[in-house]
């Protein structure tokens, strides 16, 4: 208990000696309780004071924000005529990356980051040491919504090719974890062998919290529950980077015997978004990111309706990021949270846009719904369902049993019920070709994809 104390005060003096990053916390904690129309009146301001410095600093947004026409009668952003600045898509960033960057870049401590994402190509932005300490005072306040304080035993499940520096890292992060009180597992290979030991290493470590890759921990729990391992009970499990479905949520809940708390972030602007302790959605970080969920056609999608989420990262002036088109799609609550929380609500983070199926009349299905008919079928071991024309679906099957020969035969049955549960959702005309494999293979950035749409968007 005394370690535990003393690396807490270790920790919050390492905070204090970098930056704000804990005075930023308490105004994020202070604004969290603010109302919902108070908590709008700051984000006008945030944008209002990121729009004019893009304006007058920036060359791409010199040309791209309709200046004379923005404002409204107090000088505020009217957030009716925030949607005339055009969307930024990665391709804008490649192609425009000199011109993105602020003129005032020199004078900050500026590096290159680049997006994570298990699909496409990656794109290179500009953060700068305030964007961190931003960013690092939100994932505070996130774990302390799931029961973590600065400095309380964290293990982490994470790693993508980049982190497999194993040898290679830096005496300054091993202490750096060891201060933070971090234990880190690796899940770019996860055989039966390694899960094993990261059950151990859960169970001598004793974490107050996991946090951990959706489907790394969603496999890690199906190891314990199907072994009926024992496992150490932390106070919560904190999971990101993959969509968290309904059913993943209840194994890895029943496995560890602990609440999951599903949060929202990329590499390019940050955590966005959380569970509060209700689970009744995810809070967005209001005063560090604006959110905006849009239709095709880009007007604003309702509560309930799926459509793209587009962010503008409200800390970063380096290279500001106005309207990102951060290629997820997800929808706004219906209802608040009864919490008291005056931050925006989504319901759900949905999926990436590339793992988002369309109809033929380009209506987003939510991937959820085929994700059920497939999970609770005990002679499947996994699948992967690729849209390859908007009535075209290719479905890759991973059997239990794989030395099953006659599979088209024998799960005749349980095949045509798939396809006409597809059909109700897809169109009458969609044809459903189904392939039994012996492995399917991860992305390279460690994640397994479930769904892939090969459809061609908008840019
Ligand atoms: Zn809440």
């Amino acid at each position: 208990m005394s370690m535990g104390n003393t690396k807490e005060k270790l920790a919050r003096l390492r905070l204090h000696s970098s930056g704000n990053t804990l005075e930023n916390l308490s105004q994020l904690e202070e604004s969290q309780w603010l109302t919902h129309q108070q908590v709008q009146i700051l984000q006008q301001k945030h944008l209002t004071n990121l729009i004019n410095h893009a304006y007058e600093n920036v060359p791409y947004y010199q040309d791209n924000i309709p200046i004379k026409s923005i404002f409204d009668a107090k000088g505020l952003v009217d957030l009716r005529k925030f949607s005339t600045i055009p969307i930024l898509t990665k391709k804008i960033i490649r192609k425009h990356f000199d011109q993105l960057k602020s003129n005032h870049l020199q004078t900050l401590n500026w590096y290159e980051n680049t997006s994570g994402g298990s699909t496409g190509e990656p794109v290179v932005f500009i953060q700068d040491s305030s964007v961190r300490e931003w960013e690092q005072s939100v994932k505070i306040l996130f774990d302390k919504w799931s029961g973590r304080l600065i400095g309380d035993k964290q293990v982490r499940l994470w790693g993508s090719e980049r982190d497999l520096l194993v040898g290679k890292e830096s005496m300054r992060s091993q202490v750096g974890k060891w201060m933070r009180n971090e234990v880190w597992l690796n899940t770019f290979s996860m055989s039966d062998e390694i899960m094993l030991s990261y059950v151990e290493k859960i169970n001598t470590f004793q974490p107050l919290q996991i946090l951990a890759y959706v489907e790394s921990i969603f496999d890690l729990a199906q190891f314990i529950i199907k072994n009926k391992l024992q496992v150490f009970s932390p106070k919560s499990i904190m999971v990101s980077a993959g969509t968290l479905f309904p059913y993943m949520r209840e194994v890895i809940e029943a496995a560890f015997k602990a609440p999951v708390f599903n949060r929202y972030g990329s590499r390019e602007v940050g955590d966005i978004a959380c569970e509060c302790e209700r689970h009744k959605g995810l809070h967005i970080s209001s005063p560090t990111h604006f959110v905006e969920i849009l239709r095709e056609d880009g007007s604003s999608a309702e509560p309930g309706e799926v459509g793209e989420i587009v962010i503008t990262s409200l800390m970063n002036y380096g290279m500001p990021l106005i309207r990102y088109r951060i290629e997820d799609m997800g929808c706004w609550a219906e209802d608040f949270c009864s919490c008291g929380s005056g931050w925006p609500l989504l319901k759900e983070v949905t999926g990436k846009v590339t793992d988002t199926f369309l109809t033929k009349d380009h209506k987003p299905v939510n991937a959820v719904y085929f994700e059920f008919l497939f999970y609770y079928q005990d002679w499947i071991r996994k699948f992967q369902i690729i849209q390859e024309d908007y009535e075209l679906i290719k479905i890759n099957i991973v059997l239990t049993d794989m030395k099953q020969e006659n599979p088209f035969e024998i799960y005749h049955n349980e095949l045509e019920k798939i396809i006409k549960e597809i059909k109700i959702v897809m169109g009458e005309k969609c044809v459903v070709q189904f392939d039994f494999v012996l492995k399917i293979n991860a992305s390279p950035s460690g994640k397994y994809r479930f769904l892939i749409s090969n459809i061609k968007r908008n840019e």
